[in-house]
Protein backbone atom coordinates (compact mmCIF):
# COMPACT_ATOMS: atom_id res chain seq x y z
CA UNK A 1 0.00 0.00 0.00
CA UNK A 2 1.50 3.38 -0.53
CA UNK A 3 2.33 5.78 1.85
CA UNK A 4 -0.42 7.47 3.55
CA UNK A 5 -0.51 11.52 4.16
CA UNK A 6 -2.77 13.25 7.16
CA UNK A 7 -3.24 16.97 6.78
CA UNK A 8 -3.66 18.79 10.18
CA UNK A 9 -2.61 17.38 13.55
CA UNK A 10 -6.17 17.99 15.26
CA UNK A 11 -8.25 15.17 16.72
CA UNK A 12 -9.07 14.43 13.36
CA UNK A 13 -5.43 13.95 12.21
CA UNK A 14 -4.27 12.34 15.63
CA UNK A 15 -7.65 9.95 15.90
CA UNK A 16 -6.94 8.89 12.53
CA UNK A 17 -3.61 7.87 12.75
CA UNK A 18 -4.33 6.55 16.00
CA UNK A 19 -6.87 3.68 14.14
CA UNK A 20 -4.87 3.62 10.65
CA UNK A 21 -1.97 2.32 13.20
CA UNK A 22 -4.00 -0.23 14.58
CA UNK A 23 -4.80 -1.99 11.50
CA UNK A 24 -0.93 -1.58 9.80
CA UNK A 25 2.13 -0.64 12.05
CA UNK A 26 4.63 -0.89 9.47
CA UNK A 27 2.49 1.52 7.23
CA UNK A 28 4.42 5.07 6.55
CA UNK A 29 2.09 7.42 7.79
CA UNK A 30 3.05 11.35 7.06
CA UNK A 31 1.09 13.99 9.21
CA UNK A 32 1.42 18.10 8.18
CA UNK A 33 0.60 20.87 9.89
CA UNK A 34 0.32 24.24 10.04
CA UNK A 35 0.96 24.54 14.03
CA UNK A 36 3.39 22.31 16.44
CA UNK A 37 1.59 19.55 15.87
CA UNK A 38 1.27 19.18 19.21
CA UNK A 39 -1.35 17.17 20.86
CA UNK A 40 -3.84 19.00 23.05
CA UNK A 41 -7.82 19.08 24.16
CA UNK A 42 -9.45 21.81 22.66
CA UNK A 43 -12.40 21.36 25.33
CA UNK A 44 -9.90 22.06 27.53
CA UNK A 45 -8.53 25.86 26.50
CA UNK A 46 -12.36 26.98 27.98
CA UNK A 47 -11.72 25.99 31.52
CA UNK A 48 -7.69 26.68 31.66
CA UNK A 49 -8.04 30.14 30.13
CA UNK A 50 -10.47 31.41 32.71
CA UNK A 51 -7.76 29.55 35.47
CA UNK A 52 -4.68 31.80 33.55
CA UNK A 53 -3.16 29.07 32.51
CA UNK A 54 -0.76 28.51 29.42
CA UNK A 55 -0.92 26.99 26.30
CA UNK A 56 2.03 24.41 27.37
CA UNK A 57 0.02 23.61 30.27
CA UNK A 58 -2.80 21.59 28.06
CA UNK A 59 0.23 19.83 25.80
CA UNK A 60 -0.67 15.82 26.07
CA UNK A 61 1.67 14.90 23.83
CA UNK A 62 4.65 16.97 21.49
CA UNK A 63 4.31 17.19 17.84
C1 LIG B 1 -12.32 26.29 23.15
C2 LIG B 1 -12.92 25.10 22.45
C3 LIG B 1 -13.72 24.21 23.17
C4 LIG B 1 -14.30 23.10 22.55
N1 LIG B 1 -15.07 22.27 23.30
C5 LIG B 1 -15.63 21.18 22.72
C6 LIG B 1 -16.41 20.27 23.48
O1 LIG B 1 -16.62 20.45 24.69
N2 LIG B 1 -16.95 19.18 22.86
C7 LIG B 1 -16.74 18.96 21.52
O2 LIG B 1 -17.26 17.96 21.00
N3 LIG B 1 -16.00 19.80 20.78
C8 LIG B 1 -15.45 20.90 21.34
N4 LIG B 1 -14.69 21.76 20.58
C9 LIG B 1 -14.55 21.49 19.17
C10 LIG B 1 -13.50 20.42 18.90
O3 LIG B 1 -12.30 20.81 19.56
C11 LIG B 1 -13.34 20.38 17.42
O4 LIG B 1 -14.53 19.88 16.86
C12 LIG B 1 -12.19 19.45 17.02
O5 LIG B 1 -10.97 19.96 17.57
C13 LIG B 1 -12.09 19.43 15.51
O6 LIG B 1 -10.98 18.62 15.21
P1 LIG B 1 -10.33 18.70 13.78
O7 LIG B 1 -9.15 17.78 13.82
O8 LIG B 1 -11.37 18.50 12.73
O9 LIG B 1 -9.87 20.24 13.60
P2 LIG B 1 -8.77 21.06 14.41
O10 LIG B 1 -8.62 20.56 15.81
O11 LIG B 1 -9.14 22.49 14.20
O12 LIG B 1 -7.42 20.75 13.65
C14 LIG B 1 -7.17 21.22 12.34
C15 LIG B 1 -5.71 20.95 12.03
O13 LIG B 1 -5.46 21.24 10.65
C16 LIG B 1 -4.30 22.04 10.54
N5 LIG B 1 -4.43 22.80 9.31
C17 LIG B 1 -5.35 23.76 9.02
N6 LIG B 1 -5.15 24.22 7.78
C18 LIG B 1 -4.09 23.53 7.26
C19 LIG B 1 -3.41 23.55 6.02
N7 LIG B 1 -3.78 24.38 5.02
N8 LIG B 1 -2.35 22.71 5.83
C20 LIG B 1 -1.96 21.87 6.83
N9 LIG B 1 -2.58 21.80 8.03
C21 LIG B 1 -3.63 22.62 8.23
C22 LIG B 1 -4.26 22.87 11.80
O14 LIG B 1 -2.97 23.32 12.08
C23 LIG B 1 -4.73 21.82 12.84
O15 LIG B 1 -3.66 21.02 13.27
C24 LIG B 1 -14.09 22.87 21.17
C25 LIG B 1 -13.28 23.76 20.44
C26 LIG B 1 -12.70 24.86 21.06
C27 LIG B 1 -11.82 25.80 20.24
Amino acid sequence: MDDILIVGSGLAGYSLSREIRAIDAEIPLHMITTDRGDFYSKPMLSNGLQKNKTAECFRCRDG
